[in-house]
């Protein structure tokens, strides 16, 4: 599994010529190096991210879509090591995932119950995300800023609501 940076790099802590190229042109950023750190340690080498997207107060993990589960490791681990060590929010997605699975992964733990399509006043295609009323409390973080993430994995509009059940 691939990290943003090569495997040398990670153990040395110093940038070789190639990674370091790469982090001078914006292709990596820094906070995808400091996760690259944690992620290779914890991971044991085995656990790799795309890219991750820094939101300010929320980072968003783009990993393969069958390593997301370890990227938040047992229990959380990994994922409150890495906001521990860069003092943000941590969300993993799969990458290419649609609509359903890039909500679960980003909802949870909260459950979405489900997700059909309105219009809006405009005509446009809007996608009403219902969450289960009784995992309100467990919605990581504001559903504005959930539905912009979305937005920018998906393309696709959504409204993050309880259910009415
Ligand atoms: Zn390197």
């Amino acid at each position: 599994m691939v990290l943003p940076i090569c495997d040398v790099c990670l153990k040395s802590g110093i940038l070789c010529p190639g990674c370091g190229k790469k982090f001078k042109n914006g292709e990596v950023t820094q906070t995808e190096l400091d996760i690259a750190k944690i992620i290779f340690k914890l991971g044991d080498g085995k656990i790799g991210f795309n890219r991750a997207i820094d939101r300010g107060d929320a980072v968003i993990i783009i990993t393969d879509k069958n390593q997301v589960g370890q990227i938040i490791g047992k229990g959380g681990k990994i994922v409150r090591a890495i906001t521990k060590e860069i003092g943000k929010k941590v969300r993993v997605v799969g990458d290419g995932s649609d609509l359903k699975s890039v909500s679960s992964d980003l909802i949870a733990p909260a459950r979405i119950s489900g997700i059909n399509i309105v219009y809006g006043r405009d005509g446009q295609e809007k996608y009403k995300i219902r969450v289960m009323r009784e995992d309100a409390r467990r919605i990581p973080g504001k559903p504005e800023q959930l539905n912009a993430i979305i937005k920018l994995l998906t393309g696709k509009e959504t409204i993050i609501v309880l259910d009415d059940q």
